[in-house]
């Protein structure tokens, strides 16, 4: 019987364990987490904050489902690997023999350093019990402010705006997620803001948080502003929890190195997910993602290799369908470039290629609040973006993820029409029937 032990009860690691269960009906499966909610969805935080959905909307999984796959949680902290032993010794409780090992721990909202940062108050959104904490605060608070970018940042200025709290956005530079948005896509999230109440403070930076026995009282800017506050909310961008991997011996860069198999660098040690840095055949670098999809599917290939199988991962182009200010907006592949001030490294629910944008000409349409932009190559789309209409969202994904050759409609498209959606729309419904032929 092979003992895997899986570090991290989300995505990559359920989605491992069911692989492994699959694969290998006598395994003993351990599975060690330190959240004390164990496995739910992250990217429902966001409707939990607004009060969209209720808390046990964010669990996929009953006590049922763990039993019938036959996996034994274990609650505590990894602490150290031993890889020459192949034992892993959990906080305050046993040494844990293993044959496969899985990182699969995540990654944590980077944390500001400035004066005041440790004050009651003071609030980020990685987990369930931080989503808590918030509402919890917001109870008393009147007044939020919110610092940083990307999708996360977002969902704490609507969920607090969604609890009538008067909220405050700063952002360091002149828009909002300026490498990966376009100007005109980063407007149309700000207008949406400002018509909700949100009050938005361009190029301003954050140099203190002033506290009154201990709670948030007040931020001052970098140019001198002191605004009372409740509440601070900071959302910079993630780290990789890699620190584990590090003491043993396994090769790290920004996250942990994995080849194409999703092994590290040391035998019977694989990971996955947010933590995992991938190599991505596109760019031909290795990245990291923020995202729910690459986690599970990663998850799913480690285990089965684990349990012996043979599989590669093929890193597909990185998407995310998600809302922004209430639209619902769907990021593909490569759409941007470039360094975004409020961000010092990728969010949630983002990836690194989606600011890989080699040369491309971009062909845009918008009509009423919809919005799409194709970034297109010499014989493929490299990256889309859909706003509010998502009818394009699903052709999109498989004619950028799948590569299909787009020169028939290539110069339809660079020439700057109005009907972009209706040449994209034709030319998807004959793809799809060739492709259909040629998969049968
Ligand atoms: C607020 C929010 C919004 C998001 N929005 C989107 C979105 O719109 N679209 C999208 O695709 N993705 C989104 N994501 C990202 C998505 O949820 C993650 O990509 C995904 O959850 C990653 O799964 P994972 O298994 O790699 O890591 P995680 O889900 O982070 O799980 C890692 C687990 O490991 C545990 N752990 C870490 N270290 C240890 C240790 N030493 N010992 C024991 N346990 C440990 C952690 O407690 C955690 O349970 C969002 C995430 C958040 C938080």
């Amino acid at each position: 019987m092979r003992r895997y032990a899986i570090i991290g009860s989300g995505a990559a690691g359920i989605a491992a364990a069911e692989a492994i269960r699959t694969s290998d009906a006598a395994a003993e499966i351990n599975l060690i987490s330190d959240d004390p909610h164990g496995f739910y969805s992250r990217p429902g935080l966001a409707y939990f904050l607004t009060g969209e959905l209720p808390e046990d909307g964010l669990f996929p999984f009953s006590d049922k489902d763990f039993s019938n796959l036959r996996i034994r949680r274990i609650r505590g902290q990894a602490e150290q690997i031993d890889p020459q032993a192949h034992t892993l010794q959990i906080s305050q409780g046993p040494t844990l023999p293993f044959d496969r090992l899985l990182i699969a721990t995540g990654a944590c909202a980077s944390r500001p350093s400035m004066p005041g940062i440790d004050l009651e108050g003071v609030v980020k959104l990685d987990h369930l019990e931080d989503a808590r904490r918030i509402l919890h605060l917001a109870h008393r608070a009147k007044t939020v402010v919110v610092v940083g970018g990307g999708i996360t940042a977002l969902e704490i200025v609507e969920g607090l705006r969604a609890r009538g709290k008067r909220t405050h956005y700063f952002l360091r530079g002149d828009r909002y997620w300026s490498n990966v948005l376009d100007e005109h896509e980063s407007r149309l999230i700000e207008q949406r803001l400002q018509a909700e109440g949100v009050q938005l403070h361009y190029q301003t930076e954050l140099s203190e948080i002033i506290g009154s026995k201990g709670q948030v009282a007040a931020v001052r800017t970098q140019d001198g502003r002191l605004i009372k506050t409740d509440m601070l909310a900071f959302a910079i961008g993630i780290q990789p929890r890699k620190t584990l991997a590090v003491q043993c011996g396994v090769m790290t860069d920004r996250g942990i190195l994995v080849d194409d198999h999703l092994q590290t660098n040391l035998p019977d040690i694989f990971s996955a997910g947010d933590v995992a840095q991938v190599f991505d055949p596109i760019s031909g670098k290795s990245v990291l993602d923020s995202l729910w999809g690459p986690a599970r599917s990663q998850g799913t290939t480690a285990g089965k290799n684990m349990a012996g199988a043979d599989e590669v991962y093929r890193k597909p182009a990185a998407f995310n369908v998600t809302r922004l200010s209430g639209l619902t907006t769907t990021i593909i592949g490569n759409v941007g470039k470039g360094p975004d001030g409020d961000l010092l490294t990728i969010a949630r629910g983002d990836s690194e290629t989606f600011r890989q944008l080699p040369d491309a000409i971009t062909a845009q349409a918008d009509f009423n609040v919809n919005h799409l932009r194709v970034l297109v190559g010499e014989r493929h789309l490299l990256g889309a973006i859909v706003m509010g209409d998502q009818t394009l969202s699903k052709p999109l994904q498989h004619l950028v993820i799948r590569r299909a050759e787009i020169t028939p409609i290539r110069q339809q498209l660079i020439q700057g029409t109005a009907a972009l959606a209706d040449i994209l729309a034709d030319f998807w419904i004959q793809w799809r029937s060739k492709d259909a032929q040629t998969l049968a």
